[in-house]
C-alpha cells in the first residue's frame, strides 16, 4: 500500500519571520492530528536551514524538500546549489522538472534527468514533475506529452530508479490558475502513467507515488486524493497558509 504524500511548494515566497511562523504552525497543527499522511515542505534554498532546525526539533516526521538542485556534483557553477549541500541540511525530497523551471528557465529533459540522478546519488528522493500545456491538452496530446517527458528521464536513469522516486502530474494549465483538473481527468492521466510503467515493471508501477499538482485546495483535495492512482498532492499557493495546507493534508487520510 502506497503511503499518501502531500508536499508544499512554497516557490519564491516568504521572509525569515514568515517562514518560521509557517513552519511552526504546520508543526503544531500536524502534531494535533494523528494523520497517516506523509507531509513535506519546500521553502526556498535560503530558508531551508531555519526550517530544518524547527523540523528536527519537533521530530514529528515532517520532511524537508528543496525546489531545485544543480545537475553537477560541485565546481564552477555560479549561483547553483549542489545535492550534497541539500543532503547535509537534512533534505529528503527535491523537486525536479517543475514546469516553471522547464518554461521560464529552459530546463530540458536531459538536464532534468541529470538532476534526478544527482538527487538519488545523495540518497534523496526526486519529485519528477511532468504535465501538458492547455494547447497540448486541447490537441489531444496529453498522454503523448507526459509519457514522452517520463520516458526521456527513464531512458537516462533507468526504470528501476523510479522505484525510489515520486512523480508529480501537474497540468500546466492548472498551476497557479485556480483551474483544477477534475478528479476524473487527473485519474485518467495518473492511470496512464502507472499503466505505462506496469507494462515494463509491475513492482515499480505499484510502488511509485504519483502526486497531482495544480490548484489543489481544501475544497477539492479529498475528491482528487480519493482516486485510485492519486497518491497525494504537490501544492503551491494553498501551502502558504498553514490552516489550508493542513486541511489539504487531512483530506489525504
Ligand atoms: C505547483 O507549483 O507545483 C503548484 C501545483 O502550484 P498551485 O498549487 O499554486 O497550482
Amino acid at each position: 500500500m502506497r503511503e499518501k504524500l502531500v508536499v508544499g511548494n512554497w516557490k519564491m515566497h516568504g521572509n525569515r519571520d514568515q517562514v518560521n511562523r509557517l513552519v511552526e504552525e504546520i508543526i503544531a497543527g500536524a502534531a494535533e492530528t494523528e494523520s497517516k499522511v506523509e507531509i513535506g515542505i519546500c521553502p526556498t534554498y535560503i530558508h531551508l536551514e531555519q526550517a530544518a532546525k524547527l523540523l528536527i526539533a519537533a521530530n514529528i516526521g515532517i520532511s524537508l524538500g528543496a525546489q531545485n538542485v544543480c545537475f553537477a556534483e560541485q565546481g564552477a557553477f555560479t549561483g547553483e546549489v549542489a545535492a550534497a549541500m541539500l543532503a547535509e541540511l537534512g533534505v529528503t525530497f527535491v523537486i525536479v522538472g517543475h514546469s516553471e523551471r522547464r518554461e521560464i528557465f529552459g530546463e530540458t529533459n536531459e538536464l532534468i534527468a541529470a538532476k534526478f540522478k544527482v538527487v538519488q546519488a545523495h540518497n534523496m528522493v526526486p519529485i519528477l514533475c511532468i504535465g501538458e500545456s492547455l494547447e497540448q491538452r486541447e490537441q489531444g496530446a496529453t498522454e503523448q506529452v507526459v509519457i514522452s517527458q517520463l520516458d526521456a528521464v527513464i531512458g537516462d536513469v533507468g526504470l528501476p530508479s523510479l522505484h525510489d522516486a515520486v512523480i508529480a502530474y501537474e497540468p500546466i494549465w492548472a498551476i497557479g490558475t485556480g483551474k483544477t483538473a477534475t478528479p476524473e481527468q487527473a485519474q485518467e492521466v495518473h492511470w496512464t502513467i502507472r499503466d505505462h510503467l506496469a507494462r515494463q515493471d509491475a513492482a515499480v508501477a505499484a510502488a511509485v507515488r504519483i502526486l497531482y499538482g495544480g490548484s489543489v485546495k481544501s475544497s477539492n483535495a479529498r475528491e482528487l486524493f480519493n482516486q485510485a492512482d492519486i497518491d497525494g498532492g504537490l501544492v503551491g499557493g494553498a501551502s502558504l497558509e498553514a490552516e489550508e495546507f493542513l486541511s489539504i493534508c487531512k483530506s489525504a487520510d
